[in-house]
């Protein structure tokens, strides 16, 4: 039987911790995969000298999934984002983070369960900024009409096999008349000539949007946003359920997907051995069901299942760890999922 070549990019500060657990988990849930480990970020430049190796991109343009842990970016200084770069060159387009509510983990909602989508390749992540004249700087929001038409076509052929109802656009176009303009333009003209008007569509500015966010996020299906509200909402949107220690990604493009959690690299926790491995746990899990829809292989669907269960069981049974209010350390957890597999 097919075994599934993932490459694996444990990453930067609390990355190869929570990769560790994470392999562990989807190892003991027997899942059909096997890791070849490549080097992205902070890692690679200290062992190969730069910090997105070609090498790194070509084994994963050849086994076409990857497994990411997440790589550390200078603030303010030094170089250009290495999550930002392999998304560009991997052209991986949409980013896919579910939001959900999960048991055990008590927060200030309940049925929260939205997806954040978000165009991966453009808008203000250019890269391009020039200082004008002492003083003066500028950054250069990007946006063309194709890569805003199939993000667009993305999130509402998501909506539509996911049975979801609903969604929403939020954007600046009052502010930002020719770059979001263009976004939700493409977004009306894909729903309208594509036949996805089955699927509710709804366009809110993106400041009121945020207040409707946090007032209700129930309200919310599917959001469809342009590269940095997509990154900001992600974030405010894992504040709802739990942190993002529980938020899993995906970065898919049309060759290729690389699967991440959305959190960083955590300074703060890194060496400690407390960092949650859930969120890159999920990721694992939607790895797997990526590559049963994809590649038509079921068992990769029998093992997401179980690990789902386990850690849903794992949460539930109040075995969590420190950011969601527990006192189990990372390898802790992924022991807590694992028992539950076996039994
Ligand atoms: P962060 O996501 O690393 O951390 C924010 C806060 O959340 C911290 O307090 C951290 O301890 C906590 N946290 C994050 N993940 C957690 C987990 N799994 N378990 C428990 N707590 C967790 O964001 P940051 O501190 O703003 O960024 C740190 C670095 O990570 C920066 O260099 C940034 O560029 C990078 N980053 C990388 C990615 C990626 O690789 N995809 C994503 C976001 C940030």
């Amino acid at each position: 039987m097919t075994t599934h070549q993932i490459v694996l990019i444990p990453g930067d500060g609390i990355g190869p911790e929570v990769a560790a657990a994470t392999i562990r988990v989807l190892e003991a849930a027997g899942a059909p995969l096997q890791w070849v480990e490549h080097h992205a970020g902070v890692a690679a430049l200290e062992t190969l000298g730069e910090v997105l190796p070609e090498q790194t991109l070509d084994a994963i343009r050849e086994r076409g999934l990857a497994l990411k842990g997440p790589c550390t970016t200078p603030v303010g200084e030094g170089f250009t984002s290495v999550n930002v770069q392999l998304r560009k060159r991997l052209d991986l387009y949409a980013a896919v983070r579910p939001v959900r509510n999960l048991p055990g983990v008590s927060t200030r909602y309940e049925d929260v369960d939205l997806v954040v989508i978000r165009e991966n390749t453009e808008g203000l992540y250019s890269g391009i900024e020039n200082e004008v004249t002492k003083g003066v700087v500028t950054s250069l929001k990007v946006a063309t009409e194709s890569a805003s038409r199939r993000i667009a076509r993305w999130a509402f052929r998501y909506a539509r096999d996911r049975g979801r109802k609903k969604v929403t656009v939020m954007h600046k176009a009052n502010i930002m008349k020719l770059t979001d303009g263009m976004f939700i333009r493409c977004a009306r003209a894909v729903r309208e000539e594509e036949s996805f008007t089955d699927v509710e569509y709804e366009e809110l500015i993106i400041d009121a949007g945020c207040m409707k966010l946090v007032q209700d996020p129930t309200q919310f299906d599917v959001l469809l946003l342009e590269n940095l509200y997509g990154d900001v909402l992600s974030d405010l949107c894992a504040g709802f359920v739990g942190g993002l220690g529980v938020i899993p990604g995906a970065n898919i493009g049309n060759d290729y997907a690389v699967f991440e959690a959305v959190h960083g690299s955590a300074p703060d926790i890194a060496g400690k051995g407390v960092a949650n491995p859930l969120a890159l746990i999920m990721s694992g899990v939607m790895m797997l069901n990526h590559i049963a829809d994809t590649r038509g292989d079921e068992r990769c669907r029998v093992s997401a299942g179980q690990i789902r269960d386990a850690y849903n069981s794992a949460l539930s049974d109040e075995r969590k760890t420190r950011d969601l209010g527990g006192d189990l350390d990372t390898d802790g957890f992924a022991s807590a999922v694992i028992e539950r597999m076996a039994g």
